[in-house]
């Protein structure tokens, strides 16, 4: 776990992440040159002795693959913009910019270095058909994921997110309307989690980050990212871990993350997820869910079990 930070750390120019998030932008795009490879950062500077050390080496392996597959992608194209999210998975022709992506994550993992379950998943992957891998992918997107297909399904969730990510990139965020949903406003999905950053009101803004397209949107604060609710909001904290809360909706039994950027440093969303997974232990296991990170399918070795 990180130790709490210090306002002395957040001062640190110039590559902290306060300065670029207390901007209150409404939709912030994702920043193609920096997204995975902060997240990979991120995770190794989490993982020295955390818990799931291995897992988040792991996961910060997988990322760099997906920075690595970035580059030379076909050019591929956005979807035509009608009502809605304008990337959403469900509504848009998904073209097949994201089984190169794949194709090129799987390439550059050492089979040597993955666990079992991920070895014969990437060797699955390889020799799968286009209409198997799109299946998968209409599964994982789906939340549908069988139990037996996990270790897949992180793999194909990390090429979607490429995919994703890259033509988010490409859009325009004055076209992009938050409209105070607790779903992104460029693809639908939900959010891995939201950062509070100081800015605006004496409170400071928070904004949700996509678990999916890494766009990240104004959101307002002590309100139910899942049903929308303001009512019997309560909150959960780890000892110890003050930059960070479950924030608990009695409507819907739904929950969702909140890092406050004014107590740690270099808040990643999806990393700082993966790295604070006590924490949904400890809210589950009062009765509280959530859509679970994507990374999260094959280690815990459960489908998604979100509907
Ligand atoms: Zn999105
Ligand atoms: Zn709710």
């Amino acid at each position: 776990m990180v130790p709490p930070g210090s306002r002395q750390a957040l001062t640190v120019p110039p590559e902290n992440t306060l300065g670029e998030v207390a901007a209150s932008d409404p939709v912030r795009l994702p920043d193609l040159v920096t997204v995975f490879a902060k997240r990979a950062e991120r995770l190794r500077a989490l993982a020295p002795g955390h818990e799931l050390e291995g897992f988040l080496r792991l996961i910060a392996t997988l990322i760099e693959a997906q920075h690595a597959a970035l580059a030379g992608l076909p050019a591929g194209s956005l979807p035509a913009h009608g009502e809605g999210p304008p990337l959403d998975p469900t509504t848009c022709q998904r073209d097949g910019t994201w089984r190169v992506a794949l194709a090129r994550i799987l390439e550059r993992l050492d089979a040597a270095s993955l666990p079992e379950a991920a070895r014969a998943a990437q060797a699955a992957l390889a020799e799968a058909s286009t209409d198997r891998l799109e299946a998968l992918a209409d599964r994982f997107l789906g939340g549908d994921v069988a139990a037996g297909e996990a270790a897949q399904a992180v793999f194909v969730a990390a090429a979607l997110q490429v995919a994703w990510t890259r033509m988010a990139a490409l859009l325009d965020a004055a076209q992009l309307d938050p409209a105070d949903s607790g779903q992104c406003p460029a693809c639908g999905s939900p959010p891995v989690a939201g950062v509070v950053a100081p800015g605006g009101t004496k409170f400071g803004h928070r904004h949700l980050h996509c678990s999916l397209c890494a766009t990240a949107w104004r959101y307002v604060r002590t309100r139910c990212a899942h049903c929308g609710s303001t009512d019997k909001i309560s909150f959960r904290q780890l000892a110890g871990a003050s930059y960070l809360r479950a924030e608990c909706c009695e409507a819907c039994h739904g929950y969702s993350k909140v890092f406050y950027l004014e107590s740690a440093r270099a808040i990643e969303p999806l990393a700082d997820d993966l790295g604070s997974l006590g924490l949904d232990v400890l809210v589950g296991e009062e009765g509280f869910s959530r859509v679970a990170n994507p990374f999260v399918l094959g280690v815990m070795g459960e489908s998604r079990g979100n509907n």
